[in-house]
């Protein structure tokens, strides 16, 4: 699947699409409640209410550049709370490569924030040590949201996480550390959109005019425009990312602005409009 910004290309490249399970992320999208919200079906939720939640990477290709934001969970890692995270052995790389991706053409790898399932491609397994997947990339974290991780020592869900996704880049030496209003190349930029964690990121795209968005995980799906009152059980702060969610979609309501989900499924992208008091996405 690709969109075309301007002159900006995004490929979205899948590795695990999953339809109901999500209570553990979104306790109050109940099937009752989402069943009425007729535009998310048959796209983002079953007839039956279940949501639909995708892990993607999306390739951006801009002014020479090969960037990758987000690399979902990865294969071969372990001491994951998901069971089905742990021990992957899925195609990612392979059809990353197929679509023309080879990892030793990545240039720049962009992680919105440092959850598992946003950095987990990062390294791969090799004889037994945890190696960059992209060894011609810079690697770019916010340096808020990595001094907030490096410090949650307590956080003994989160310590494998970094040690085998992350320290590994930091260790060879690809690491950057940027702020949170970073610009990568001409068309691509960060915003903050804090609350999810402490150094939240999304990425906006804007080419000839033409205007996109990349949400990261400040709505992780797209019943969150319907209930911007409804923080994920993985927000940090739910109060904060309430306030961000109501107030990035309040300025996209409306605006020629591509919106593209970061855990959104099927179509994965569309428009923000007005619905009564709250919103919906028009794919
Ligand atoms: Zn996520």
């Amino acid at each position: 699947m690709k969109w075309q910004i301007g002159d900006v290309t995004v490929t979205k490249i899948v590795e695990l699409e999953t339809t109901g399970g999500s209570r553990f992320i979104l306790p109050q999208a109940t099937p009752e409640v989402i069943r009425p919200i007729s535009w998310l079906i048959p796209h983002f939720a079953d007839e039956n209410g279940r949501l639909k939640m995708s892990i993607h990477a999306l390739l951006l290709e801009a002014s020479g550049r090969r960037i990758i934001v987000d690399t979902c969970l990865g294969n071969d890692k372990k001491d994951r709370r998901i069971p089905t995270w742990n021990e992957r052995q899925g195609r990612f790389l392979e059809d990353l490569a197929e679509a023309g991706f080879a990892r030793e053409t990545i240039d720049t790898v962009l992680c919105t924030h440092l959850h598992v399932d946003h950095v987990g491609w990062n390294t791969r397994l090799v004889q037994g040590r945890w190696e960059p997947t992209f060894p011609n990339a810079r690697y770019l974290f916010g340096r808020v949201e990595y001094e907030h991780w490096r410090t949650q020592t307590e956080r003994v869900d989160m310590l494998p996480v970094f040690a085998d996704s992350i320290q590994p880049i930091f260790a060879r030496g690809l690491a950057d550390l940027v702020e949170w209003d970073h610009r990568i190349c001409p068309e691509i930029e960060l915003v903050p959109s804090t609350g999810h964690t402490p150094g939240h990121a999304s990425v906006m795209i804007n080419s000839k005019g033409a205007r996109a968005m990349i949400t990261g995980d400040f709505a992780h799906h797209p019943c969150q425009l319907a209930h911007p009152e409804w923080s994920s059980t993985a927000d940090y702060d739910p109060v904060t990312a309430e306030a961000t969610r109501r107030r990035i979609l309040s300025a996209l309501a409306g605006e020629p602005v591509l919106v593209i989900g970061t855990h959104f499924a099927g179509p994965t992208a569309g428009h923000v409009l007005r619905d009564g008091q709250t919103y919906k996405l028009q794919v």
